[in-house]
């Protein structure tokens, strides 16, 4: 009779331990991100996040979602200025944006997001002293952190199609970079065959845009990583543009950011 005790005890610690338990932190997961969405954030995305502002009712919501988890596991800080919900809202969206479509994606290298209020510098060996950034992400010192200005991420939300935008850029760096590697691959998105073929693209898109034969930004001609971050924006902020001049390049962005419709 102890036996079947003994046995039944340790049948209901598995239960427990493997069923009920995560049950449990995924509800309580769920009415967290529920609360911690803000009315208010609803008509702000609305106006100032055309991606949110195309989704269809559903995946609206979906974003929503997105948003408020994300601002449950990233800490944002200003760095010599204040910083408010919307500041906020808008850092997430930069990192949503990218990876809206994956049914799971954490930025597994990033703790802390600080905004400056303009462009600033840092001290780096590789960097001319003085020289001005918009945004940061790296290795060393910076593993964990993003550094952002403010000024240039309200700007990548406004509606001026430029093809630039600094928040989404530095997030798509943060994505390249889960392999360990910022070269322009992100490993964990692109199947082991078409690797390759991704490198050959990103060499001969490279050469059209120094040979001023492309609508990418020149930034993108530095290196791959910056030409994947660089033509992820273009993907995600100008895609028409990007479809009718580098089909080529859509056709395989579309499947690196699951966005492809049937
Ligand atoms: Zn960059």
């Amino acid at each position: 009779m102890q036996l079947y005790f003994d046995i039944f005890l340790i049948i209901l610690f598995f239960i427990s331990r493997d069923i009920l338990y995560p049950y449990y932190k995924n509800l309580q997961r769920k009415k967290q991100i529920i609360k911690n969405f803000k009315p208010e954030w609803r008509n702000f995305l609305q106006e100032k996040v055309l991606f949110y502002n195309r989704l269809p009712a559903e995946e609206k919501r979906l974003f929503e979602t997105k948003i408020s988890g994300f601002l449950l596991d990233y800490e944002i800080k200003g760095v010599e200025t204040d910083i408010n919900d919307f500041d906020k809202v808008l850092v997430a969206a930069s990192a949503i944006i990218p990876v809206f479509r994956f049914s799971n994606w954490y930025y597994r290298d990033l703790k802390t997001i600080y905004l400056f209020p303009d462009a600033f510098t840092i001290n780096h060996p590789m960097l001319p002293q003085g020289t001005l950034l918009n945004g940061l992400v790296g290795y060393g010192g910076m593993i964990d952190k993003m550094y952002l200005s403010k000024k240039a991420l309200y700007k990548s939300f406004e509606k001026d199609f430029d093809g630039k935008h600094t928040g989404i850029h530095e997030f798509l760096h943060l994505i390249d970079m889960e392999d360990g590697e910022a070269d322009g691959v992100p490993d964990i998105l692109i199947p082991k065959v078409y690797i390759k073929p991704w490198k050959e693209l990103i060499q001969k898109e490279i050469e059209r845009i120094c040979n001023d034969d492309s609508i990418l930004s020149d930034y993108a001609c530095e290196n791959a990583a910056e030409f994947f971050a660089e033509s992820g924006v273009s993907f995600f902020e100008n895609p028409d543009e990007l479809r009718q001049n580098h089909p080529e390049l859509y056709r395989v962005l579309e499947l690196i950011f699951m966005t492809k419709t049937k």
